[in-house]
Order: structure tokens, then sequence, then C-alpha cells
């Protein structure tokens, strides 16, 4: 096997292996390599997101909404079911079998494309060599004319709160738990608290989500946040704003935790405790000396708009470089790089990268939110349209949440789209598709949408903007 490629990726996640493949589509001889190892010891392709995040997490979030919907919406459908039961065992197995097919599934894609796949370590040397190391220990260095980081990223830890496995875990542990926690505890009512919180509070947990920010879901534009957080409550989150964790003891098999928020000194006692406060750049043992590349004070590789890193053909992609942390946001970075790798165009605007919370009902945004727009002065306009007013929401026993568009007063472009109800992570698609050309309110209004389909709230949210909304009364 030859030591010299067109390209190496290290790193085989959302960000690296679409990277990998696109070099190949590009007619560049290519290798990627990757070391993540599953908790049996098995080596698999895919990153955190299809062994350890984006995948088992919707496996669990979509077993468990089943589970919600059999014990709270089949009646009203005029279904009865008696004893609906929950073999945790087989979902847990049903989501590792999901996970194993996906990753599998990459290995097929390498040989289709003809990428070389390499289990093991990789760390970047000077003069664009490579020193890999398999899991059985032996090295072999490899050279490329073009280098690809993609090595991702690692929860971050909390000081107050450190992972002491089988109590206190990060989110990985807490999709992987063998029985349902009576008393869970989640510190941080991020994305992760927000999904696996409500994972395990369907399955009968008593939830706790001990949040820092005084606001609710901060990044998100407020009025969807606002709506969000009364679903939850009804779901029976607790979430307590303004908590800040300063201890957590174990104590036998739960863990005792203290916090202060506006009241004073707080003190919880779970059976178990997920720590969800973000990530961190995963750039472990990955840098030699002199390769030129560097890193910016929180510890992310330093690239420019091209994902370009000062050094000469040395690129990264992921999480391990500014941005959200997102799978979507890695593949577009990684596409991007293999492309312009080959001298083709390519760019990723980063304006229109969606965000979805895949709980229930589902959250997803594009672009703005109106307090964005409006902390930067640029005149707007909103239209709104509820799902209570949509015909499908009816008829699927779904009828919450709404559309909202906005757009600029001056000359119509749309500036950003929440959604906060069913399939909303499907149905911000098109908001992105429309943001990316562009388009106006009034483009959407003019764009037929099927009836009855939720979609229609985004025709009628952009029909609202201006006052015509047709299925709404106007405000
Ligand atoms: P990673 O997926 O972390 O992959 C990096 C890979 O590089 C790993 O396999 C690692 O082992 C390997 N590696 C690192 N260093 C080296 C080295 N030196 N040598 C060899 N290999 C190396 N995002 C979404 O968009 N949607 C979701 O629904 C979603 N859900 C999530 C749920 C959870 C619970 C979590 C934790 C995350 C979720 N994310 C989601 C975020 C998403 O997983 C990340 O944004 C994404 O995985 C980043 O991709 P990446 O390729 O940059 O990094
Ligand atoms: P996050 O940044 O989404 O949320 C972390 C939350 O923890 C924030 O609300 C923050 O204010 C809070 N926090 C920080 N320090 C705290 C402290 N000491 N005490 C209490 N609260 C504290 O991070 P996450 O939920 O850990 O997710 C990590 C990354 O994974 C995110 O970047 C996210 O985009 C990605 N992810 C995405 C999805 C998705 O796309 N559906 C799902 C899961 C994870």
């Amino acid at each position: 096997m030859s030591d010299h490629f067109d390209v190496v990726v290290i790193g085989g996640g959302p960000a690296g292996y679409p990277a990998a493949i696109r070099a190949a589509q590009n007619k560049l001889s290519v290798a990627c390599i990757d070391e993540w190892k599953n908790k049996d010891g098995a080596p698999a392709f895919g990153g955190t997101c299809l062994n350890a995040g984006c995948i088992p997490s919707k496996a669990l979030l979509e077993s468990t909404e089943l589970v919600h919907r059999a014990n709270h919406e089949f009646a009203a459908h005029g279904i009865t079911t008696s004893n609906v039961s929950v073999d945790l065992g087989q979902m847990q197995k049903r989501k590792s079998g999901i996970v194993k097919t996906m990753t599998q599934g990459i290995l097929a894609l390498f040989k289709a494309a003809g990428v070389t796949p390499l289990q093991g370590h990789g760390k970047l040397l000077s003069g664009h060599r490579i020193e890999f190391t398999a899991h059985d220990g032996t090295k072999r260095e490899l050279t490329a004319k073009n280098i690809i980081l993609a090595a991702g990223s690692a929860p971050v830890e909390l000081r107050s709160a450190p992972f002491q496995t089988p109590q206190i875990v990060d989110s990985w542990g807490a999709l992987d738990f063998d029985s349902v926690p009576k008393r869970l505890g989640v510190i941080g009512a991020g994305v992760i608290g927000l999904e696996l919180g409500s994972v395990w509070r369907r399955l009968g947990s008593e939830v706790v989500v001990l949040e820092a920010l005084p606001d609710f879901l901060a990044i998100a534009d407020q009025q969807l946040a606002k709506e969000a957080l009364r679903h939850f409550k009804k779901l029976g989150l607790d979430v307590r704003l303004g908590a800040k964790v300063t201890g957590a003891t174990i104590a036998g098999d739960a863990v005792d935790v203290t916090y202060t928020d506006a009241k004073g000194e707080q003190k919880l006692t779970v059976d178990r405790l997920v720590v969800a406060i973000g990530r961190r750049p995963y750039t472990q043992d990955l840098l030699g000396t002199e390769t030129g590349v560097e890193l910016d004070e929180r510890g992310f590789i330093k690239v420019d708009h091209e994902c370009r890193t000062g050094a000469e053909a040395i690129w990264a992609v992921g999480d391990c470089v500014r941005g959200p942390m997102l799978a979507h946001k890695g593949k577009e970075e990684g596409v991007m790089v293999a492309d312009l790798i080959a001298g083709r165009f390519a760019e990723v605007n980063y304006k229109t990268v969606p965000s979805v919370i895949y709980t229930a009902p589902e959250i997803a945004w594009v672009g703005l939110t109106e307090e964005q727009v409006k902390a930067q002065g640029t005149a707007y306009k909103v239209g709104v349209f509820p799902f209570l007013a949509s015909g499908r929401a009816r008829a699927m026993e779904q009828a919450q949440g709404f559309t909202k568009l906005i757009a600029a007063k001056e000359d119509d472009e749309i500036l950003g789209v929440h959604i906060i109800g069913p399939m909303a992570g499907e149905l911000i698609a098109e908001a992105v598709l429309a943001m990316e050309y562009s388009a106006s309110s009034e483009d959407l209004q003019r764009t037929i949408h099927a009836h009855p389909t939720l979609s229609e709230g985004l025709h009628e949210a952009a029909l609202a903007v201006d006052k015509r909304a047709i299925d709404s009364i106007n405000k």
C-alpha cells in the first residue's frame, strides 16, 4: 500500500468522512484516519455523531416519543391501549443496531469511492508528514499533498461535578443507561440537556434541569423559547434557571448536588447526573512540533472562511474549528475543502446553517432571531402562523407551536424563520433553501404548498408578514 496520498483526512466523523469521499470523487488518492472505538472496544468510523451523538440520540427520541404518544395521544384518536410497557433492553438494542449499520455503511461508502480507511491515531508532523499508529500499536509514516484535520470535539467537564461513572456521566453515558433512573439531574438546558432530558422524562424519570443562565434557550428566538419552555414544563421537565452548580458528591448510588440560584443555596439529590454544558475542540496529540497550525485561545484550530489553517495545504473542518458544533456544518465544510483542493468553486454560507432540537414539539430555525434583527437596527416585519390552524397538524393530534417568519421591511428579504411544532426539523429545509436564494416573503407567498401539509404553515407565515394570511386571523 502506498504511503503517499493526494489527501489525508484525520478524523472520520461527519466532517471528515464526507471530505474523504468528495476528495475521492474528485479523482484524488485519499486516506481517512480515525481512532474512534466504541465501548465494546470495536473501532468504528462516524465519530461522535454516528456513535454517540446525533444518531443514537434520535433513535431514543423516536422510541420514547412513541411511548409518550401511546400513553397520552392514542386515546384522543379513539385507540385504547392498556399497560403500555417498555423493554429498555430492546430499545437500546435497536439503537445500537442502527448505529452499527450506519457506521459500517461508511466503510462501504469508502470502498465504493476508493478511500483508504485507516483505523488508529493520526498525528500531523512537519513537512506534510503524518504519523499513523494503528490500534495494534504499529506505526507508519504517511505523506500527503493536502491534509484535512477533522478531529471533532469532546464534552466539557464541570470542575464542581467531575464525571464519575456510573453516577455522573456525559451525554454518551446518558444514552446508555440500562435502567430508567428514578431521579435524573441534568446540568445545562442546552440542546443535549433538552433532548436527553426528554428521553428519560418520557420513560418516567423525574428530571430536574439546572441551567446557569437566567434566560431559557438564550440562543433561540425568545418567542419560540417561551413557547418551548411551556411545553417542556407540560412534559414535566423541571427546568431551573439561574442555577449555578457548586458541588456534586456521590452518596452511595445517588448524587447530592448543591447549587445557588436567586433564592440562595439549594440542594438536590438524584440517582444519575448528566453534565451537558457544551463541548470543546478535541486536539489531543494531534499536532507535532513546527506544523504551522495554530490554536486560538479556546483551543479551536484557527482557520479562515475557507477552512485554511495558516499552514500551506493544511485545512481543518467541523467541531475542531469555529462555528456551530453541528454535523451538517462540518459536512459542508469537509465537502467545500475537498472541492477547493481539486480547484473547484466551493463555499459555505454560514448565514444559513439550520439548527434543530429534536424534542416534541420539535424546534428549528435558520437565520436571525427577532432579538438579533432588532439589535442590528434593521426595520422588519413578522408573520406568525399557529399550528392550531393547520388541518394537517390537527389531524396528527399535534396542533401546537407556530411558524414565525421575519422579513426586512425595506426589500422583503427573509431574515429568519423559527418553527416550533411537528416535524419542524424537516420543515426548516424549505426556509434554508429560500434564504440560500435570498428569497423574499413574497416569493414564499407565491409558492404553491400542497394541502393539507405542515408546510402550509410557512406559506401562511409568509402571507401573515403582509397581513394577508388566509387561514388565521391577521394581527
Ligand atoms: P466528531 O464527530 O467528533 O468526529 C471526529 C472523529 O475524529 C472521531 O471519530 C475521533 O475519534 C477522531 N479523531 C480525533 N482525533 C483523532 C486523531 N488524532 N487521529 C485519528 N482520529 C481522530 N449535531 C447535529 O447536527 N444534529 C444532531 O442531532 C446532533 N445531536 C447530537 C447529540 C449528542 C448527544 C451529541 C454529543 C452531539 C450531537 N450533535 C448533533 C453534534 C455532532 O455530533 C457534532 O457536531 C459532529 O459529530 C461533529 O463532527 P466532526 O466530524 O467535526 O467531529
Ligand atoms: P449547548 O451549548 O447546547 O448547551 C449547554 C448549556 O449549558 C447552555 O445553555 C449553557 O448556558 C449551560 N451551561 C454552561 N455551563 C453551565 C454550568 N456550569 N451550569 C449550568 N449550566 C451551564 O451544549 P450541549 O447541550 O452540551 O451540546 C453540545 C454541542 O452539541 C452543541 O454545540 C450542540 O449544537 C451539539 N448538539 C446538537 C444537537 C442537535 O443539533 N439537535 C443535539 C445535541 C448536541
